[in-house]
This record gives C-alpha cells, structure tokens and sequence, in this order.
C-alpha cells in the first residue's frame, strides 16, 4: 500500500509540477489576451454603458508605426550579431496587426529591410526626414518608434519608454512605459522619460510621439529574450492595448 501510496505522490506531483510550467508558460498570454480584452471593451463602451463612435468632426487618429533604422542601417548589434532593426521590425510588424484587430487605423514607415540598401547615397538625416515627412503628411497622427537600447557595459536591462515634448505624447509614454513594466517586467524600475533634443523623430513630428526602447542590445541576456518571437508579440500586445486605451480616452 505504501509503495502504491507513494507512486500515487510521486505521479500527483510530477502532474502538479507539469501543470504549474504550463500554466507558467499561459500565465504570460493570458495576462495580454486580458490587457487586450480590457482596452477593447472600454473602447467600446461609454461611461454609462452606451455604445459611443468616436466624434464624426474629427478624423480617427492613425497610429504611425516606425520600425526604427533598416536596410544599411542595422542600428546596435549584439554580441551574437543580432541587428537592432530587425528586432524593430518583428516587434513592429506585430504592433500593427494588433492595433488593427483593436479596429484602429495605422501606418508603417518601413514594411521590410529593403530600404536604403544604396550605400553611397544613404543619410541617415535624409531617412529620418522621410519618416517624419511621412508622420506629418498622415491624417491626425500619432507617432511609436521602436527601438532598442545600447551601452557600452552588459548590465543594464529593461524597457524604456522616451516620450516627445508634444501635448499628449507624456500621457501615452507613462501608460506604455507602466503596462510595459508591470505585465513583462516587474523588476524593471525605468520610468518613462522625456525624450533627448537630439532624437529627430522626437522633435520633428507635429503629434503625440514616444519612442519605446524595448530592451538592452548590450545585454545578452534581454537580447535572447527580444529575439523571441513569443515575447515580441507580448511587446507588441502590451504597447498596442496602451495605444487603444489612450486613445479610447481622448476620443471620448
Ligand atoms: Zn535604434
């Protein structure tokens, strides 16, 4: 009976312990699927219940997705030789299919790596004018760039959110920066920032505008997760509900 009584432990744990990775494993998805959930539904709703269109006066807002560098311009690479653009890409790509299932309108600067492969006449402030160029001649726009961090040393980790001087781009950067923190990374203790006079994007955009490093390039550590398809669509799910909720609320 003991032995029976003991195998009987032995599998009830082994099911435990199974059933506690996979639920490790969900618990991740579920917390974006209910973040997602949650921007859906007040996006919806209004206060009193009613379903509410947005103003008839005012366009939509049309999110613009930057995928920041590409083509020539790997921007920061790994020790693993991973490029900085290409993480942007995956992450930005995601944002967009996300943001549209929340029925929201969006824009990309780059769909592919394809851009700027003419080495002898690339500018790097010729391709940031385009972009910004493409940001303001876009109806009622609102600007996420998506980065990742660099450093010389391998310590420093986690996502930063840096946010332009623009009215609304604050509002729009904490709330990424603090989904960011608190469903992905809660040991992170960055805070969203205004951004730097020299990011041009930031300066040169006539609308709400954030930046979103994502991660550290320089840590190896946070690049095998970035490299992670799963964790980029958790990414992208975070910043995309952000989106929603923050414009949910200025349309009401
Ligand atoms: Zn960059």
């Amino acid at each position: 009976m003991k032995v029976l009584a003991d195998r009987q432990k032995f599998f009830y744990n082994k099911t435990i312990k199974t059933a506690a990775k996979r639920s490790a494993g969900c618990a991740l998805v579920l917390l974006c699927a209910i973040l997602l959930c949650a921007a859906l539904v007040r996006m919806l709703s209004a206060h009193d219940g009613r379903v509410v269109p947005a103003s008839a006066s005012m366009p939509r807002p049309t999110l613009v997705i930057d995928a920041g560098h590409g083509g020539i311009d790997g921007g920061a690479i790994s020790a693993d030789g991973t490029k900085e653009s290409d993480l942007n890409l995956a992450v930005a790509l995601r944002l967009e299919s996300i943001v549209r299932l929340c029925g929201q309108n969006t824009h990309m600067t780059r769909l592919d790596d394809h851009r700027k492969t003419d080495m002898i006449s690339y500018s790097e402030r010729d391709d940031l004018k385009d972009r910004a160029l493409i940001v303001n001649e876009t109806a009622r726009p609102v600007l996420i760039s998506i980065h990742q961090n660099d450093y010389p040393t391998e310590q420093p980790h986690g996502a930063q959110v840096l946010y332009s001087a623009y009215a609304g781009s604050e509002k729009l950067g904490k709330l990424i920066q603090s989904n960011l923190v608190s469903m992905l990374d809660p040991g992170n203790r960055r805070l969203a920032i205004p951004s730097p006079g020299e990011l041009y994007l930031m300066v040169n955009t006539r609308c709400p505008a954030v930046l979103v490093e994502c991660g550290f390039m320089s840590n190896s550590l946070e690049v095998s997760k970035l490299k992670d398809a799963r964790y980029q669509t958790a990414l992208a799910v975070v910043i995309g509900a952000s989106y929603c909720s923050y414009v949910n609320d200025i349309q009401l």
